[in-house]
């Protein structure tokens, strides 16, 4: 019968790999919890609807690479491929920010978006996420990259590179669309099937075009659209970031695919990444995103990190941690006949707070001794049928290599020697 593989686009994370996918998760649960923020949870699929009025129906990720099925009683649902919509729809539908503001949330999680498998592309893949709710400030903009930063300080990953730039208000973006319109009309025929749509439908999107890329690098720029305020905003998320010494760019090209966002875009690259898997995260503000769903207007910003990509880069620089143990003691029996004994003090010793496995196989002792380094225990208890008459054990010192014979009442406290 042919072999069951896991579906297209997707990755088991194994226990060897667990330590370093701890480390990312921890550091940033800390990171973020120093800021403030506290954590939530979402569903991870929502109504479509969700995603068509936040992302924006006609961007790639609703598009093309949605996960959408239809429940039971014919409503149309999709796995998230992104999780601001959700966390905003759970925040804002709570009321929370009428209690305190900002609310201040952080989550980990996955996420699926269909898009062609390659290295740093899956179809599920994992996000760190920081959002902050219910006030429109500078600072706060400026609150979520340091957020970032420090996290991937933390880490120790280096060679990062960020990028920012400003999409200012609603009304700057209407007079940015009526340029890209007016550069793009006489282009037309020679635009392909994706960007003639996007002309009459979402002029921002043609942006997104890898095909006219000349057309792209020559056409106008949002900076030239942003109204006084808005550029101001963006001049203090500049001083905000030059303050807290965290060096970026100014990248006017910068837009990110999805609609909710006004003011303040970034991205963080690395240049270990390739083409245009090169960013580890991204984000911004989504001012407009609450009354897009429905909700009272309510300001917000936050960001998205990709786990499996900084994972990747701590990789290539050599800064993953070494694997944990996954033991402090083993225990065995010599003959298998003793197995359940064998059992009732690993369970003494668990109860003492110890990692304990058991050991029940028919192997030689020498081969359940290695075995038990490979866990990185550091002691074994041996259960030998002369011991066990004489109402004793064995127990060994594995790094030491020395072993010796107590009474079973003294089990515990010659283990714990040991550990300690
Ligand atoms: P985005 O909101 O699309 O900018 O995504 C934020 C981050 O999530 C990206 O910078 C990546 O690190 C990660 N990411 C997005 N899509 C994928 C994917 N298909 N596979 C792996 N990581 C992804």
């Amino acid at each position: 019968m042919a072999e069951i593989a896991a579906p297209r686009g997707t990755r088991d994370i194994l226990p060897a790999e667990q330590t370093a996918w701890r480390w990312v998760l921890e550091t940033h649960r800390r990171v973020a919890e120093s800021f403030g923020y506290r954590p939530i949870e979402t569903p991870i699929f929502e109504s479509t609807e969700l995603f068509a009025r936040a992302v924006g129906a006609d961007t790639d990720i609703v598009e093309k690479q949605m996960f959408t099925f239809t429940d039971r009683g014919g409503r149309s649902l999709s796995l998230r491929p992104e999780s601001t919509a959700g966390v905003t729809r759970a925040v804002v539908g709570a009321r929370l920010e009428q209690e305190v503001r900002p609310v201040r949330v952080h989550c980990a999680g996955p996420m699926f978006r269909a898009e062609r498998p390659q290295a740093g592309r899956q179809h599920q893949f994992t996000q760190l996420d920081v959002e902050c709710i219910g006030e429109r400030s500078p600072a706060l903009d400026v609150e979520i990259i340091e957020c970032a930063w420090r996290f991937f300080a933390e880490l120790r990953l280096t060679g990062l590179h960020l990028q920012v730039n400003s999409l200012g208000s609603a009304e700057d973006r209407q007079l940015y669309r009526a340029a890209l319109v007016t550069y793009y009309t006489p282009f037309r025929q020679r635009l392909c099937d994706d960007c003639k749509r996007r002309l009459d439908s979402n002029p921002l999107r043609l942006l997104d075009c890898k095909r006219d890329a000349d057309l792209v690098a020559a056409a106008p720029l949002i900076a030239d659209s942003l109204s006084d305020a808005s550029r101001d905003f963006f001049a203090e998320v500049q001083a905000g970031l030059q303050a807290a010494q965290i060096p970026f760019a100014v990248n006017p090209r910068l837009v990110r695919g999805l609609d909710y966002y006004a003011d303040t875009v970034f991205e963080i690259w690395h240049e270990q990444l390739q083409g245009a898997q090169n960013a580890l995260g991204g984000g911004g503000r989504y001012d407009g995103l609450a009354g897009l769903l429905g909700l009272p207007p309510t300001p917000g910003t936050g960001y998205a990190l990709g786990v499996e990509r900084i994972l990747m880069v701590a990789r290539a620089l050599d800064a993953l941690p070494s694997a944990e143990a996954s033991a402090d003691v083993l225990v065995c029996s010599v003959e298998v006949e003793q197995a359940l004994q064998a059992a009732g003090v690993a369970r003494t010793l668990r109860s003492a707070a110890a990692r304990v496995v058991l050991d029940v196989s028919d192997r030689r002792l020498d081969r359940k001794l290695r075995a038990a380094g490979k866990l990185g225990a550091r002691a074994a208890v041996i259960l030998g049928e002369q011991e066990l008459a004489a109402d004793s054990v064995v127990v060994r010192d594995l790094a030491a290599r020395s072993q010796q014979t107590v009474p079973t009442a003294e089990l515990l406290e010659t283990v714990e020697r040991i550990l300690r």
